[in-house]
């Protein structure tokens, strides 16, 4: 299909999501065609580094045959069939067992759903129903980030911390309340970091009092913030948070969505902060994003009780546990896993590449460069004053139009722009995406500070 006639249908009946729709309407899309390994291609023949593995999922990169053929062969073998009345089928019977072989000792079952917002959405219901259990409905309160982002379904948004998102179609699901996020660069730069790590899980703390400790049910954080701006905590922070969760009694849901399946260089982002959450929701890299596939882990603490107390939890969604995407997901993590992808990102790419992006820091327009595993953010700020540039400028977009331009997906947030490309990506890919991401901040500077001066 030529370029025209697909951006024609697209502008005639496609509303996409996160989307000013009449923007888009007068600017048009690219078309992408195909994709192998870290590049995409669009339909006028451009070849792109896909920096953001999609949407932080095609964890393990396109074109991967093993995967298509998982898909087909389970499809001609049994396309579809639910998980509800008292059945089950070997795809999904084998990733729960692989699912719980990758994630800690206490992590011993899993909830299947189709996407990480329903993940989110199930971990509500489920941290609810544990407290009715146990004998305290009135631990309902859950506390979540401002900026941390859990998804758009309407517990997902709630759960969330995207104040634009609750703006909009609110109200929000009550009993939820959200504290600040350890954004060292954006908020908190007026202390040392590690001071500042500790000034969250404080004010964390404060709000339980408030809250008062006794109805307080959850606590939900992603280990590294995504959507937000790829924002790594300080080292403080994490542990403080898990002292101030066990002197409550308050469970720990981290949101593995983003930094599940080898993002950090762990199989779970909680592996790498020494977390021991209670549920943890994932998808996204689960199936590299091959099909739409998501779920919750369920620590023993909470299945135990579930399960115990028998009684019909009264949730669940036609696709859980799909057997053609569990087939898929299973084929994923064992290719992760024979390809040794995870340790790989841990001893040798995640290093390389934050000694690379370093370099980056240099560049007169980057306050901050940061990685941590597979993930990193550049924050733009202008040079004259070494703060943010005014927001009508729209810096970050700005770069992120560039990048496209230049044959590199890197996305905005604000202005922080950040990378998270797929975990099979080489070094000397990495040596390109950092080439081609200081030539879309040379051009950036360029439009926005030199054009200012003359
Ligand atoms: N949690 C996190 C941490 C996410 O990054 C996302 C998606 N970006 C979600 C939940 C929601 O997942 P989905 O888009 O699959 O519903």
């Amino acid at each position: 299909m030529q370029t025209q006639a697909c951006q024609a249908l697209d502008r005639a009946h496609h509303l996409h999501p996160f989307t000013d729709f009449k923007a888009l309407g007068e600017e048009g899309c690219r078309v992408i065609t195909h994709a192998e390994g870290v590049y995409i291609h669009d339909s006028e023949g451009h070849r792109i580094l896909d920096g953001m593995a999609g949407l932080w999922c095609v964890n393990l990169g396109y074109g991967r045959r093993e995967l298509v053929e998982a898909a087909a062969a389970q499809m001609a073998e049994l396309p579809y069939y639910n998980t509800f009345f008292k059945t089950t089928h070997p795809p999904v019977a084998r990733l729960a067992e692989k699912l719980c072989d990758l994630a800690p000792d206490h992590v011993n079952h899993v909830f299947f759903t189709g996407s990480g917002s329903e993940a989110n959405d199930t971990v509500l219901r489920m941290v609810r129903r544990y407290w009715a259990l146990q004998g305290k409905p009135e631990k309902q309160w859950v506390i979540g980030r401002e900026n941390g982002y859990h998804g758009s379904t309407v517990a997902g948004m709630s759960l969330g911390g995207m104040a634009p998102m609750h703006d909009q179609g609110g109200p929000c699901v009550p009993g939820i309340t959200h504290v600040r996020q350890p954004y060292w660069f954006g908020e908190g730069r007026d202390q040392s970091p590690e001071a500042f790590g500790r000034a969250c899980a404080a004010a964390l703390e404060e709000r339980i009092l408030e809250l008062g400790e006794d109805n307080v049910a959850a606590f939900i954080a992603e280990p590294v913030q995504g959507a937000g701006g790829a924002i790594m905590p300080p080292a403080s922070y994490w542990p403080a948070v898990k002292a101030v969760l066990a002197k409550y009694d308050i469970l720990l849901v981290a949101d593995e969505v983003i930094c599940g399946f080898g993002r950090l260089g762990a199989w779970f982002g909680s592996q790498h902060f020494g977390l021991e959450p209670d549920l943890m929701p994932i998808a996204k890299g689960l199936s590299s994003g091959y099909l739409p596939i998501g779920g919750v882990l369920v620590g023993d603490r909470v299945a135990d009780t579930l399960i115990e107390a028998g009684g019909e939890f009264f949730h669940g969604f036609t696709y859980s546990g799909h057997p053609t995407c569990a087939a898929v997901a299973l084929k994923n993590l064992e290719l992760l896993e024979a390809e040794g992808i995870v340790e790989r990102v841990r001893d040798d790419l995640g290093p390389y590449l934050a000694e690379r992006w370093a370099e980056l820091g240099d560049h007169p327009l980057v306050g901050e460069a940061r990685s941590l595993g597979l993930m990193g953010a550049l924050e733009l700020v202008d040079p004259a004053t070494g703060e943010r540039f005014d927001k009508a400028l729209s810096a970050g977009n700005l770069c992120r139009d560039i990048c496209f331009t230049t044959g590199l997906v890197m996305r905005s947030v604000g202005d922080t722009m950040i990378i998270s490309p797929p975990l099979v990506i080489t070094r000397d890919e990495i040596d390109e995406l950092v080439r081609l991401a200081r030539q879309a901040l040379d051009e950036t500077a360029h439009r926005l500070v030199d054009q200012r001066a003359a």
